[in-house]
């Protein structure tokens, strides 16, 4: 379980050489050595992320009772995915199946409908979650071009890899391939990240984009943000793995990308990153559900790891994706983690989700619901309504309702007063989607689904 103990990261020692298979820790490192204070920064930016996920009355004084009350609270992401290929050899060159089966993997893994759930042991069962996060591969170009989201371009270096990890494969200039704009797509760069023929890093990514010591001119700006994966571990039984050594053939099921994937949603690994601390159990990863754990697993899957003994012990959740287990030992995020990526993909990716799917529907009989913006229909009354705190209610949002074809089903509304409605009279029965935007820039602040019977 989560941990109350310094949650500051310690100064850790940047390593010659990037001997992990996933530099995130060293990026971390980095950058708070480019940037002093980004370290205590990010902590706070991620824990409140976090912690603004976990369900908790906001606003105390506008409980409202909902009763007999069909809500249609949840939606899937769904995010556009272009994957560069980057080759100097015909084996660097991957088939584009390769694409397409690593789309299914992501897609199974974050939906948890993965094959191997049953492997969680029962004491993790019950937090294993659905992020409710689906990727397509872009259909669209940046220039609108129809594409299959898939680009080859051949390139004059032999490897991207190395202690410096420059990003030259996200710049034509540099050997590599432009990045289509990170904050439509999800750019995943698959190269050669081979080091003196070793293959020691199989992929990277960047923590979300936001922090206050993040600028444009550095390395984590916009044309930098996505994935990163070793041509041989991308996709899901790539030969460049299935006939590699004993890592790569650990790692030959297409988690590497769930693993990048979720820190590019901002998780961090499990075990906190802590692996230079003196006391390694000394930092959590911020997550309630998942155990403190020591060191991360080194390529094996030891249902008998458990680095850091606490009160209401439990093993090392080797199960986890942001673990360094064996693929064919990783088959779960958890909810806390779960609830994280969808914070992050609200709030720092808010603009990369090209549909919001209406996944989820509850029947209400009697509860409670708290929040700044409430947005209900109840069967009785024939009409949507929208109720703001007073802070909010002073012009600074729009609300307009849109069928599932993306058509306009009200006029684009200024919320002006405590309680808004809108009438539903007449409309069939389906869903609908209210949206929520800023009123100065129209940037979307949420989406809430609905359902008019
Ligand atoms: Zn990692």
């Amino acid at each position: 379980m989560g941990l109350v103990l310094p949650k500051q990261a310690e100064a850790q020692h940047l390593p010659d050489s990037i001997n992990e298979p996933c530099a995130q820790s060293w990026i971390l490192e980095k950058l708070e050595q480019e940037y002093p204070g980004f370290a205590q920064s990010y902590n706070q930016v991620y824990e409140a992320s976090v912690d603004a996920s976990k369900v908790k009355p906001q606003v105390q004084n506008r409980a409202r009772r909902i009763t007999d009350t069909t809500y249609y609270f949840d939606t899937v992401f769904i995010v556009p995915v272009v994957v560069h290929i980057l080759y100097n050899t015909n084996a660097e060159n991957l088939p584009d199946s390769l694409a397409i089966n690593q789309i299914e993997v992501l897609n199974q893994d974050f939906r948890r409908q993965n094959a191997d759930t049953s492997k969680t042991r029962p004491i993790f069962k019950a937090r294993a979650g659905d992020a409710r996060i689906e990727f397509v591969l872009a259909n669209t170009d940046p220039q609108g071009n129809p594409t299959n989201g898939i680009t080859h371009t051949y390139t004059t270096r032999t490897t991207f890899g190395g202690n410096q990890l420059n990003d030259q494969m996200k710049f034509a200039a540099q050997g590599g391939k432009d990045a289509w704009d990170t904050k439509k797509y999800l750019n995943i760069w698959v190269c050669d990240l081979s080091q003196n023929g070793q293959d020691a890093l199989l992929g990277y990514a960047y923590p979300p984009y936001g922090h206050p010591f993040w600028t444009s001119n550095v390395w984590v700006a916009d044309n930098r943000q996505g994935v990163v994966i070793h041509y041989k571990v991308f996709g899901r039984n790539n030969i460049n793995a299935t006939n590699g050594n004993a890592t790569l053939r650990q790692s030959a099921m297409g988690r590497v990308s769930v693993h990048e994937v979720g820190h590019y949603f901002g998780l961090r690994h499990i075990w906190a990153d802590d692996q230079y601390s003196a006391n390694k159990c000394a930092v959590d990863d911020y997550i309630d559900d998942t155990p403190l754990m020591g060191s991360m697993s080194n390529f094996n899957c030891l249902w008998s790891n458990n680095g850091c003994i606490t009160a209401n012990d439990e093993p090392d959740m080797v199960e986890n994706y942001m673990d360094y287990s064996t693929h064919a030992c990783q088959n779960m995020f958890t909810k806390g983690q779960v609830a994280a990526m969808r914070n992050v993909a609200s709030t720092y990716r808010k603009d990369l989700a090209i549909a919001y799917r209406i996944d989820t529907t509850i029947r209400i009989f009697d509860t409670v619901v708290y929040d700044e913006v409430l947005v209900y229909r109840q069967s009785e009354n024939q009409n949507i309504t929208v109720e703001l705190t007073d802070e909010l209610k002073d012009g600074l949002i729009t609300a307009q309702v849109f069928n599932l074809l993306g058509q306009a089903v009200t006029e684009k509304t200024l919320l002006t007063e405590n309680v808004t409605r809108f009438s539903t009279v007449g409309w069939r029965s389906a869903p609908y989607v209210c949206i929520l935007r800023k009123a100065e820039d129209d940037k979307v602040l949420r989406s809430d689904p609905l359902f008019v019977d």
